[in-house]
């Protein structure tokens, strides 16, 4: 794939062996509930259902794929559409499938609620599974809901999806708001839990309220540079930049259509104009601006993303092949790996 040595492929080998990689963002357990909607492959037919202890040919994430690509530890979302009447039932169903599917595959993942867990579990040989709500929807506007969701286990919210919910705006329903009463709360609160609070999806006014009241580190579970491609969903460089001031991570996905302009999602001909070299022009960038600390690997699999060469999770160690092939030192692979979003799980997931 890339121009390499024999040597440095071996370098990057070991790199990835010995790191502890984190992938921050899937859309797996989409792939696996019993009950629709599914989400769509990129050509918009139906994903068929499928388990996570089964190597599949369809969808992206799977326990021997993840092994296969050296991925340690992930985090899975919850994703409630809006479409549900009762979000908080529907997320129920999910982390039911959820655990079910974990339960059926004790000797290959656990779930972690904590630092010490993630560790321990990978330590062990096990893939380290952090369950993850995408979308404030199924709190139905209480904050007794997001306690009750850390009590089952989730460590992180993203505020909002695309749309406006009752947090605030989501960047795909920007219109210049902050966020509400209720959202500044959760944040408050997740400070309080112990919860790592996910700004991908939030509008620009949204995000700076977060900089402001979060006294924790945040993440962009999956996010990529603006700089690069103009999509809302992208961050602007001020914003990456007050990220990393705090100590936070934005972590770079396989949205094609974060990653060039001109990329549609659903579009499989125009995923083709997308390469891993585009997905480290990212890296550079977010680099270049606030270092190695800050920049981590969200791939957004199973959610409609992932092009040509990173179309799955065994591709991992080409990323790993691609930041030698840039220069970046064992080091700083092993923080963009995963070393940075461990920094930030030990602070807030005690
Ligand atoms: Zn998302």
């Amino acid at each position: 794939m890339f121009d390499l040595t024999k040597d440095q492929i071996e370098r990057a080998k070991s790199i990835h062996h010995s790191s502890l990689v984190v992938d921050t963002h899937n859309d797996t357990i989409l792939h696996v509930i019993t009950s629709p909607p599914f989400v769509t492959s990129g050509n918009g037919a139906p994903v068929p259902r499928r388990s996570l202890g089964e190597k599949s040919e369809h969808g992206q994430i799977d326990i021997p794929r993840t092994q296969m690509g050296g991925v340690d530890c992930l985090l899975f979302a919850m994703y409630v559409s809006p479409l549900y009447s009762s979000r908080l039932l529907r997320l129920v169903q999910m982390l039911d499938t959820f655990n079910i599917e974990v339960e059926n595959n004790l000797d290959t993942i656990s779930i972690a609620t904590s630092y010490d867990e993630i560790s321990k579990t990978v330590k062990n040989g096990k893939i380290a599974a952090v369950i993850t709500v995408e979308g404030g929807e199924p709190l139905e506007g209480k904050i007794e809901s997001l306690r009750t969701i850390y009590r089952l286990g989730a460590r992180s919210l993203t505020l909002t999806h695309f749309p406006r919910n009752d947090l605030g705006d989501g960047s795909g329903a920007d219109s210049g708001s902050h966020l509400t009463d209720f959202g500044k709360e959760v944040v408050v609160e997740m400070n309080k839990l112990g919860m790592i609070v996910d700004i991908s999806h939030l509008n620009p006014m949204g995000f700076w309220d977060v900089m402001d009241i979060s006294k924790d580190p945040v993440l962009a579970t999956h996010s990529n540079c603006k700089a690069l491609c103009s999509h809302h969903r992208n961050l602007d460089d001020d914003q990456i930049k007050a990220m990393a001031e705090k100590g936070g991570v934005i972590n770079l996905s396989f949205c094609a259509g974060f990653i060039k302009d001109g990329v549609g999602f659903g579009n499989p001909e125009t995923l083709k104009k997308v390469t891993i070299l585009d997905w480290l022009d990212h890296l550079d960038h977010a680099v270049e601006l606030v270092g190695t600390k800050h920049v981590g690997i969200g791939s957004d699999l199973d959610g409609g993303c992932g092009f040509p060469g990173l179309d799955d999770i065994t591709k991992f160690p080409d990323l790993t092949q691609g930041m030698v092939y840039r220069g970046y030192s064992d080091q700083d692979i092993g923080k963009i790996l995963g070393g940075n979003n461990m920094r930030v799980f030990k602070k807030i997931l005690t």
